[in-house]
């Protein structure tokens, strides 16, 4: 009998120490016909073995761990907490691309079209993303961002996005002349006339991401790492009509799906029926290191005036969180939707990119301009010479390369770029499963600052679309 009670106790303290350990790494247990799923708590994950072959079942999948699908699932479960939600995501971290490789800058919302829905959510999106900053007290810099004319062409540009600016509500946005007024800001930088945006922040948007996903998992949502979606399929269950399925044969069922692939969305449209035009071609926007016993030179954000021909904001000093200062991007086709260097290079994603008309048609279009992005490339005192115009005490020997991002660029089959927020969905009769999947298929810079906003208007259309 005593032994009997001994191994009840056991039992039940192996049953709390499991239970603990599960709420600990967030770990609900999840059942799939693979053996292996991972399941994330913030930057932790852990890997459990699986025995069964039942299917998940859930209200709404959000495919992509990126900024905007970590957004619009937390904004949806805290809408709805009643849903039974998950995102599943192919890496084994959230945020492992456009979100984790990117300029960090908190944008004001200066350039963006009047009217348009980048101007609209960006402006909201910088007040959303502070505020949620103070409250989970996520680290973030208002260090300011400074927009430089350094000849007249450019002072009548700058002039223009002035107006623009005032007319997209910026906040607190000012127009300042002279060298002089130039230096109180930035001691070190050189123009006629500048732009002064002084809430344009800087932060680390995978920390804000890690943040998004537990909020999401607290309230209840489930994230799978390491779950690339290859398959959108009708199931044979009418509760829950989409079977996602994974590339190494994991199975999910849902009523609903949220796309927000970033790189992949074109990819991931079309596997519920939707034409992959718009095409995403990846442009990688490689950055230099400003020598860190220069970095005190740089205050805030210095940018250039924006050719309005071209659709980067140009290359540009940005501080980093940790103290260092980036400068770029640049602009060059990647050989690889996810390729961060040169010799990333995947040939049938190159051969989508070169071989799509509208790639061609804009290739041709800005012909000279790549070349030149591809020798400053190249040869990267090329590109300090863009730079010294701004700061001029900076030369070649400050510099080293650094790390890189790649924008997915939705293209148009005339060869113009998307500018603006795209969604998709392929209604091909009440009951197909094009109907049920929803695709964010173009969310740009700057879409980590209006990533709260994008997720609130994310969800309002799900409202309009699903039956939730
Ligand atoms: C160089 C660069 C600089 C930028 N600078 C700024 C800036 O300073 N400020 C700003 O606001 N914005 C900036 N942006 C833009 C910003 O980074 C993006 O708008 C934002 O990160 C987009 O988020 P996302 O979630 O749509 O995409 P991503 O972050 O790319 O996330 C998409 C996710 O989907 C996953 N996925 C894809 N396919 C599948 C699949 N089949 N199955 C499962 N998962 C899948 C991917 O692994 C990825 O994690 C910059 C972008 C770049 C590239």
């Amino acid at each position: 009998m005593k032994k009997l009670q001994i191994d009840f106790d056991f039992f039940f303290e192996l049953l709390a120490i499991m239970s603990y350990l599960a709420r600990f790494f967030g770990g609900l247990f999840v059942v799939s016909g693979k053996p292996k799923l991972i399941l994330c708590e913030g930057a932790k994950s852990i890997e459990r073995s699986l025995g069964t072959s039942t299917t998940r079942e859930y209200d709404v999948v959000v495919v992509g761990g990126g900024i905007v699908g970590a957004a619009s699932a937390r904004e949806l479960k805290l809408r709805h907490p009643k849903l039974k939600m998950a995102i599943l995501e192919k890496e084994n971290e959230l945020a492992k691309h456009q979100t984790g490789h990117n300029s960090g800058v908190i944008h004001a919302g200066i350039y963006y079209k009047p009217g348009s829905l980048k101007a609209k959510l960006c402006v909201e999106g910088m007040q959303l993303m502070y505020k949620y900053c103070d409250e989970k007290k996520i680290p973030y810099k208002k260090v300011g961002k400074l927009i430089v004319a350094t000849d007249e062409v450019e002072v009548k540009r700058l002039e223009e996005l002035h107006q623009r600016a005032i007319e997209n509500k910026v906040p607190d946005i000012k127009l300042i002349k002279g060298v002089e007024e130039i230096k109180k800001i930035e001691p070190h930088c050189v123009g006629l006339q500048a732009l002064w945006s002084p809430h344009t922040g800087i932060i680390d948007y995978s920390i804000v991401t890690q943040q998004y996903g537990i909020d999401f998992k607290e309230k209840g949502g489930e994230v799978y790492l390491n779950f690339e979606v290859n398959k959108f399929e009708k199931s044979q269950d009418p509760k829950y009509p989409v079977l996602i399925q994974s590339k190494d044969g994991q199975n999910v069922k849902s009523k609903y799906v949220l796309t927000c692939g970033g790189l992949q969305s074109d990819k991931l449209a079309e596997l519920s029926g939707c034409p992959r035009s718009p095409r995403i071609v990846p442009f990688r926007g490689e950055y230099l290191l400003l020598n860190p016993e220069k970095a005190h030179m740089i205050r805030g954000n210095i940018y250039p005036v924006p050719d309005p021909r071209f659709p980067f904001l140009g290359v540009h000093f940005t501080p980093r969180m940790d103290g260092s200062v980036w400068l770029g991007p640049n602009a060059v086709l990647a050989f690889k939707r996810e390729g961060y260097t040169w010799a990333d290079i995947n040939i049938s994603e190159l051969a989508d990119s070169i071989s799509y008309p509208g790639f061609i048609k804009l290739a041709l279009k800005f012909m000279f301009a790549g070349a030149q992005e591809v020798i400053k490339s190249a040869i990267p005192s090329l590109q300090v010479k863009s730079l010294q115009k701004f700061v001029p005490e900076i030369s070649a020997k400050d510099v080293e390369r650094g790390p890189a991002g790649v924008r997915a660029q939705a293209l148009d089959i005339s060869g113009n770029l998307i500018e603006d927020f795209v969604f998709d969905m392929y209604k091909d009769g009440d009951d197909s499963i094009g109907s049920r999947v929803l695709h964010c298929r173009n969310a740009p810079s700057p879409g980590a600052t209006s990533s709260l906003a994008i997720a609130k208007m994310m969800v309002e259309k799900i409202e309009s679309e699903f039956e939730i």
